[in-house]
């Protein structure tokens, strides 16, 4: 851990962010010096202001380094821009220090009216951070046809259920749901639903469920005080966790952490919400409570409790900011951090923080071949070919020109669809095609020669922009079929 060389304080860059960023992280600095907690900040640049300066990454050199010193970051909201050259800082900072669990608590607060007020909303969303469509790998395939890869890992999900089952122990809650949507992405989404049920058996003390994340959203709804922690993918866990802080209050109220195996990244769940910039009128609880547990991390939970019992009285008396509906009139961002830290001290009448232990992060081989094969086999190959012609007319043409190849067309399809050989589907066809081949004789070896080959014949008449490998790993398909193909 890094120390100030001045105050001997444990150091920790601090991003101010964009929009309300720069209001709510000050709120969030104040209330934990007024808490005592021994934290020295080193101040550094991301986000709208970098991008200005025409850096696209939005996350300058010296900021990178300040976190690769001080592994610990408290940052604002940062503004993603809508342009293409652009990627959002956020991500980029997520996935340069490989945070990859985002850690979203919601609990009810007293004196926040909503429609789940009673109910003893209580739950953990535990997000995985760099993965998934995440990942940002898209390409404009054809003119009209955009593509986006949906990268999931064994590695990256073992280290999020893990994470999920400690997260569990370390707050004495008995059970984890795995949300997916395993029923339709059967490799990617399957993957973490296989890779939780492989691992639950090694956490007996916790209940392990899976569930269907749409179904997820509905029962969250319906009854959120069923779920205690909620594993699940990037791309859901954003939109889980956003409905999640509804629950409590709205984003306001939304702490989280983003957790690696060496550096921590804290922020609110909400963004820069560029219409209340400098009005003093946001509420700072989010980022104050994510604050608090990045005290927590640093062994600061005395600290910790205390801020997060200031803000729970702070609500108790009634007073809140304009996001919070009551009688009692709205007090601005300023005006509520100074009541936080005024009630540092006292303790909530009808609130206690979880009685916790330190979470132990998971311990996983760093090996880049993390699940090796004892036996693998090229089957065949699909080739994505751009055309305007009928699906009959490519079949045909494909087929005359493999006529004599090592592999045969098994089928076409459109957006997933079997189009080729016709299996009655009425689909719409974009000029975006899967053209699958796979071996005439299935006990040869398929050489990567063979499908270059393949490839090259294909290209005499037709454009392709994509090939894929259909592989098999240990006697098992690696690769789903298309809608219709049997
Ligand atoms: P947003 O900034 O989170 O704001 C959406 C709405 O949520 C606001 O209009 C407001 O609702 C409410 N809200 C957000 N923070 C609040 C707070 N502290 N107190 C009370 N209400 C709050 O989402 P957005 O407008 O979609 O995104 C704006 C920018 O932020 C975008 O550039 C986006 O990319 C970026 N963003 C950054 C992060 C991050 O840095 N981690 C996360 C999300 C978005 P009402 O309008 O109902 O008052």
């Amino acid at each position: 851990m890094t120390q100030s060389p001045v105050s001997g304080k444990r150091l920790v860059t601090l991003i101010a962010g964009d929009g309300v960023g720069p209001e709510v992280v000050r709120a969030a600095q104040r209330v934990v010096e007024a808490a005592g907690a021994p934290i020295a900040w080193q101040g550094c640049e991301a986000g709208a202001e970098v991008f200005s300066r025409g850096l696209s990454s939005g996350v300058p050199h010296e900021t990178i380094e300040s976190i690769r010193q001080t592994r610990v970051v408290l940052k604002g909201p940062l503004e993603t821009p809508v342009g293409f050259g652009e990627k959002s800082a956020n991500v980029t900072l997520r996935k340069l220090f490989e945070t990859y669990a985002n850690v979203r608590p919601v609990r009810e607060f007293p004196g926040v009216p909503t429609p789940y007020s009673g109910r003893g909303v209580d739950l953990v969303v535990v997000r995985e951070n760099v993965e998934d469509l995440y990942a940002g790998i898209e390409h404009m395939q054809t003119p009209g046809v955009a593509q986006c890869l949906k990268l999931i890992s064994r590695k990256g999900c073992e280290k999020i259920v893990r994470l999920a089952f400690e997260l569990a122990i370390a707050e004495g809650r008995g059970r984890v749901h795995c949300a997916t949507k395993a029923n339709i992405m059967k490799l990617t989404e399957g993957l973490l639903k296989r890779t939780f049920e492989d691992l639950a058996p090694e956490y007996p003390g916790i209940a392990a469920e899976h569930i269907i994340v749409d179904n997820c959203a509905h029962q969250l709804v319906k009854r959120p005080e069923q779920f205690e922690v909620i594993v699940t993918s990037n791309m859901n866990g954003d939109i889980l966790s956003d409905l999640t802080s509804g629950l409590i209050g709205g984003l306001g109220f939304a702490a989280s952490a983003n957790l690696g195996s060496e550096v921590a990244i804290f922020e609110a769940v909400h963004g820069s919400a560029p219409k209340y910039a400098g009005k003093d009128v946001i509420n700072p609880t989010a980022m104050i409570l994510s604050a608090a547990m990045m005290l927590r991390h640093l062994g600061e939970s005395d600290a910790a409790e205390a801020m997060e019992s200031a803000v729970v009285v702070t609500l108790e008396d009634g007073v809140h900011t304009r996001d919070v509906p009551g009688d009692r009139a709205p007090v601005s961002t300023t005006t509520f951090t100074d009541a936080v830290i005024t009630n540092l001290g006292r303790r909530p009448a009808s609130w206690r923080a979880r009685d916790s232990k330190p979470l132990k992060l998971p311990q996983i081989s760093s090996a880049p071949d993390f699940v090796k094969a004892s036996s693998r086999r090229v089957v065949g190959v699909d080739v994505f070919v751009e055309s305007a012609r009928t699906a009959a007319s490519l079949g045909k043409s494909l087929e005359r020109l493999t006529a004599h190849a090592p592999l045969q067309l098994a089928m076409v399809s459109n957006r997933g669809t079997k189009v080729y050989r016709a299996s009655g589907a009425m689909t719409d066809p974009i000029d975006h095609w899967r053209c699958r081949f796979v071996v005439r004789n299935p006990s040869a070896t398929l050489e990567d020669r063979v499908l270059l080959a393949l490839v090259d014949r294909i290209g005499e008449r037709h454009r392709w922009m994509h090939i894929e490998k259909l592989n098999e790993f240990d006697g098992e398909r690696g690769f789903t079929r298309a809608q219709g193909e049997d």
